[in-house]
């Protein structure tokens, strides 16, 4: 027996409608704000994630499914969705396109992390990237989608909101990172003496206990943005006011990746549970140029999908599953199972959710079977019937029986 790697899950045939309703939705509302999809490749060039996520972050230095393909060539199965986008948006010049490009994606990522709830190694998530407009409306604009998201599937979220500034509001504040954390070199875990070297503020991100305590005293960045950074937080957070979305400012978020400028945010979930960030985004208007683009502005957001569907089973949430068959036929001998055939076909044709017998059952066993899968209704044909061009139709909820002829089928169950 061969079983499941660890980290990845199945999703069983009588879970998936749940799935599919978290990601209508997300379709649904990347329509409503005029997003439109974009699909790229599961793996991609290793570089693109050295130089696209950073090399200071744990997706590279710890998580990447790193490998060697036949021709030799380093491939890497995408751990986020960002740095795909922005090389298809280079590679194919939308930015010499319709600007803003505001794009979607439902995508598997894969990150080699140690599994627990709401952490897998392959999981999945909603992203969104806008390319090519610097405002503050935008990162207003990325938050609404995600908090629209978010509301639509029920759940009790918060929202946190940080500005990490620019390279030269940050050079100040990695200073000030340094000179704060000099004294406590000692105490800091193996990581964090690295990334106290190459990239301070990922101190901040840190996830070990004891340098989570002494990250608490460190200085904010909020006290050291330049002008225009100080001046596109104001603006972000007027344009949440008009848009009614309350929010909590938080300067420890930093996010993991190395991209980020000005705007981070992240929305977590209010109810108990560990992985309660169910959501991170920010600007990011070093990308582009970084991977070879014209420079352009950027900002987005991704939703990991499991930790969603996690939060909505822990809060009670009711996912409605439409996949009950509206009528199954049932026949008596092998004439009236043909006929069911017959008219099962033609119901099919007409979109009407249509199930049939494919195990040679009795009748008492189909209406048990027909049960099981929760037919609204049953229409058994049996010899008198065929004779007489009717079914006998069963409202399963109702118990009442109607005779329904064969050539009024379609009309019958067609808003049923
Ligand atoms: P965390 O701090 O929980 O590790 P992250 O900062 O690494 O999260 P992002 O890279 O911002 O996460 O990814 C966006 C979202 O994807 C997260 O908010 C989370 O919902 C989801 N996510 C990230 N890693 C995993 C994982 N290993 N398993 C399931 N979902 C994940
Ligand atoms: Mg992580």
């Amino acid at each position: 027996m061969i079983n499941i790697p660890k980290g990845t899950k199945d999703v069983l045939p009588a879970d998936s409608y749940k799935w599919q309703y978290v990601e209508g939705i997300a379709r649904d509302i990347a329509k409503t704000f005029c997003l439109k999809e974009i699909r790229t490749p599961v793996f991609e060039h290793t570089e693109l994630f050295l130089r696209g996520v950073g090399d200071t972050t744990d997706i590279v230095t710890k998580e990447m499914y790193t490998f060697k393909d036949k021709g030799d060539r380093s491939i890497t199965l995408k751990p986020e969705g960002t740095a795909g986008a922005a090389r298809s948006y280079i590679e194919n010049g939308l930015g010499n396109g319709v600007l803003p490009a505001k794009l979607y994606y439902i995508i598997p990522a894969f990150r080699y992390e140690r599994p627990q709830a709401g952490r897998l190694r392959e999981f999945h998530q909603f992203g969104v990237e806008i390319f090519g407009a610097k405002g503050a409306d935008t990162d207003a604009e990325a938050i609404l989608i995600a908090d629209s998201l978010l509301k639509k599937l029920g759940l009790q979220v918060k929202l946190y909101i940080n500005s990490i500034g620019c390279p030269t509001c940050r050079k100040a504040y990695n200073k000030a990172l340094r000179e704060f954390f000099a004294p406590h070199l000692d105490e800091l875990c193996y990581d964090c003496k690295t990334r106290f070297e190459k990239n301070p503020l990922r101190l901040l991100d840190c996830k070990e206990e004891n340098c989570k305590k002494i990250n608490a005293n460190a200085p904010t960045i909020l006290d050291h943005l330049c002008e225009d950074c100080s001046a596109h937080f104001e603006s972000l957070k007027s344009y949440l006011a008009l848009a009614g979305v309350s929010y909590e400012i938080n300067p420890r978020i930093v996010r993991g990746l190395d991209y980020y400028t000005r705007t981070v945010f992240e929305f977590v979930s209010t109810s108990i549970g560990a992985q309660g960030t169910v959501c991170g985004g920010g600007r990011y208007d070093g990308l582009i140029e970084e991977l070879g683009g014209n420079p352009a502005p950027a900002v987005g957001f991704a939703v990991g999908l499991e930790r969603l569907l996690m939060l909505m089973e822990q809060t009670g949430v009711e996912i409605p599953c439409n996949e009950n068959p509206t009528v199954y036929l049932a026949g008596m001998d092998a004439d009236c199972r043909k006929k069911a055939f017959e008219i099962c076909v033609k119901l099919r044709g007409n979109g009407i959710l249509s199930e049939i017998d494919h195990m040679e059952r009795s009748v008492k066993a189909q209406f048990k079977y027909a049960d099981k899968i929760g037919a609204k209704y049953v229409a058994v044909i049996g010899g008198n019937e065929l004779e007489a061009g009717v079914m006998n139709v069963k409202n399963m909820a109702t118990g009442e029986s109607e005779s329904v002829a064969f050539e009024n089928a379609v009309e019958f169950f067609k808003n049923k």
